[in-house]
């Protein structure tokens, strides 16, 4: 298979025309190219994940006329491999042990990034006996990557957008991600990098609030020895009342919404701006 994309929406809210248009973006992505969409469910955020989401998920994608192989990937039934990845990540050094709560790092004032306050790295200068001691102690902690422990090794980057053209990886837009948190074995950045390396994705196409994350994917990617996919950030919708991107707590745009104000499936495709109504079957 030449051309393998995927959807990958995560189960904490009912899909919106945001969603729809990635969905259908890939889908005839796929279509045209005659290769294959996969569907992944991220639930690794055990707080906000809820199965009737997943369900409703696979329902309102198969009313919009979407098809998918089998089986749909969860993430909450793959954490032996995310925890492979942190292994790996962990034997060369990328992997320190964070104690700030939420407010203490924040009473640091930050540097606010693309996607909010980058950490500061203020405990990776803490030695092997102050991590050791804080650990047995019980201390709430978070594992971060030194990304630039990881910049160092992997050396300089680039990954392929096809909006934007050649970008040079510049994952200090992110800084020291989290890589598995208080409550998760596993966090966004690390699980998607592995999911997309391991499912043989070539070609990533998902909403451009998602560009700065690639940065921080594709550094990902050299130090976990994993292929790096082409990608394609598509403008989102905005929403009107907000100026901001789509949300899932206003249900307004949600598809199981519209369908039952009487919408069909080509109007769908039409208001999330592709035009591209599925056949289903195709
Ligand atoms: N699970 C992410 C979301 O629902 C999308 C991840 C991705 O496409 O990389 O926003």
């Amino acid at each position: 298979m030449h051309f393998i994309t995927r959807f990958a929406p995560s189960p904490t809210g009912y899909l919106h025309l945001g969603h729809a248009r990635s969905a259908l973006l890939c889908a005839a992505r796929a279509t045209a190219e005659g290769g294959v969409m996969l569907l992944r469910l991220e639930d690794i955020d055990r707080t906000r994940c809820r199965p009737d989401y997943a369900e409703a998920i696979l329902e309102d994608l198969t009313w919009l006329g979407l098809n998918w192989p089998q089986p749909v990937r969860r993430q909450s039934e793959h954490q032996a491999d995310y925890d492979a990845a942190l292994a790996r990540l962990a034997q060369q050094g990328l992997v320190y042990p964070c104690f700030c709560s939420r407010s203490a790092f924040h009473a640091r004032l930050p540097a606010i990034g693309p996607d909010g306050p980058v950490y500061d790295g203020f405990c990776r200068p803490l030695s092997l006996a102050e991590r050791e001691a804080r650990l047995a102690a019980g201390h709430d902690h978070c594992l971060r990557l030194d990304h630039k422990a990881a910049m160092a090794l992997a050396g300089p980057l680039e990954w392929l957008d096809e909006r934007t053209g050649t970008e040079f990886a510049r994952p200090e837009f992110l800084g020291d991600v989290v890589l598995a948190g208080r409550e998760n074995g596993t966090s966004y950045h690390l699980s998607v990098t592995v999911d997309d390396g391991l499912q043989g994705i070539t070609h990533v196409i998902r909403g451009e609030d998602l560009f700065h994350a690639t940065h921080i994917h594709r550094l990902l990617q050299a130090v976990l020895g994993l292929a790096t996919p082409v990608y394609h950030h598509h403008p989102l919708i905005i929403d009107p009342a907000t100026g901001g991107k789509l949300s899932k707590r206003d249900g307004s745009t949600a598809l199981r919404h519209l369908r039952e104000q009487g919408l069909a499936p080509a109007d769908i495709a039409r208001m999330a701006g592709t035009g591209m109504a599925p056949t289903p079957g195709g």
